[in-house]
């Protein structure tokens, strides 16, 4: 049995291996993940007091409308209900999107590297996809508008851009929506919102009053550390919120996930403290590269992406036997590079130690 054409050129997604399994293979105590940018400090203490007390009524469908959710978020990012779409994870919006905006004969633009979901979901609809090299890390906005023909039905803006870590300013957004044609929908994945330096913001939220063509994805995956719950959401105007609500599952995100999701909205104080911890982190990680002499991308991210002297996959290597998991750049289309996590301040001390020795290692070998 034969499924859709194109999938005979496609990969399923290849999850890393398991803890336990890394361990055993390299006798290794303990392992740091550093490799799918999660929260290192856990998630709001608050919700892990509270799920104690919850008594969940798994006997039953979750409410489809997420309605607790729905309201705290309205509440605060001022915007009417019926502007979200929830998601199990903004990858299952971004499936949505694909799926109701895109088919076989159109066409969508992104930047690479950038999100491979986008390019995935989009392949499958039998879309056309076209991809703009960043520069410099950044989105090359002017030559991703100079793509858009009467085809193009959707554009993929990822700020901060994963893997590279550079956002885009409010400035070129504007600019950029100005010069794009409203017949495009142009989706501005926010995954990493809450890191970044405030100036960055695009306040998208409230260009959806300017931009009708425009939807936003943020999720509860990264700065909330829930990714492990799989929730996100969309905000976007009511009438595209319709049309991805027909595309979407009935019950997509979980009881469990739309209540976490509500408490650890609202417990702001861990998303602050997460984001002081990542600068801190990230300032001495990038000190620490620079005595090494060995290039990055400036990240507004709680990730970093770093030139190496070898290949990424050779670097993976060296790490894994010390029970660290990065991200090759081989990977995300992007060689000799490597994606990391920035983890928490004892783990991050003992990967410069571990970089150090690397690279003396690649020294000694010239
Ligand atoms: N967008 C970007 C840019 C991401 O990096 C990720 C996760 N790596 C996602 C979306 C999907 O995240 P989730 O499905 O966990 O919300």
């Amino acid at each position: 049995m034969k499924g859709k054409e194109i999938l005979q050129q496609m990969t399923p997604y290849q999850p890393g291996k398991s803890a336990e399994h890394i361990k055993r293979k390299y006798n290794v105590d303990k392992i740091v993940k550093l490799a799918s940018n999660e929260n290192p400090y856990g998630y709001s203490p608050v919700l892990k007091q509270s799920l104690n007390n919850f008594s969940f009524n798994f006997e039953f469908y979750p409410d489809g409308y997420a309605t607790e959710l729905r309201s705290t978020l309205s509440d605060t990012l001022k915007v009417n209900d019926e502007q979200f779409v929830f998601g199990s994870g903004s990858d299952e919006l971004i499936q949505i999107i694909v799926r109701t905006f895109l088919q076989h004969g159109q066409h969508t633009i992104m930047a690479t590297p950038t999100f491979p979901q986008y390019r995935h979901h989009a392949l499958i609809e039998g879309a056309h996809v076209t991809e703009v090299p960043v520069v410099d890390g950044k989105h090359d906005l002017d030559k991703m508008l100079a793509e858009v023909t009467e085809n193009t039905k959707v554009i993929w803006l990822c700020t901060p851009n994963n893997p590279t870590g550079l956002s885009i300013s409010k400035d070129e957004f504007v600019s950029f929506m100005d010069r794009c044609p409203n017949e495009v929908l142009v989706v501005l994945d926010e995954a990493y919102y809450e890191f970044q330096d405030p100036k960055y913001d695009i306040d998208a939220i409230n260009q959806l009053k300017v931009y009708s063509n425009l939807i936003t994805l943020r999720t509860f995956s990264k700065a909330y550390g829930l990714a492990g719950l799989r929730v996100g959401y969309a905000v976007t105007t009511e009438k595209i919120a319709r049309q991805l609500n027909i595309v979407r599952g009935p019950f997509n995100t979980s009881q469990i996930a739309q209540k976490a999701a509500v408490i650890a909205f609202k417990d702001q104080n861990f998303i602050e403290e997460t984001v002081s911890k990542n600068k801190i982190v990230k300032d001495q990680f990038a000190q620490f590269l620079k005595t090494i002499n060995w290039e990055f991308y400036p990240s507004e991210a709680n990730f970093m992406l770093v030139k190496t002297p070898s290949s990424g996959e050779h670097l993976f290597n060296f790490l894994i036997e010390h029970g660290y998991i990065i991200r090759p750049g081989e990977l995300l289309g992007y060689p000799k590079t490597v994606r990391i996590t920035l983890g928490e301040k004892d783990d991050m001390a003992t990967l410069h130690l571990l970089l150090q020795t690397y690279n003396r290692q690649m020294l000694e070998q010239e």
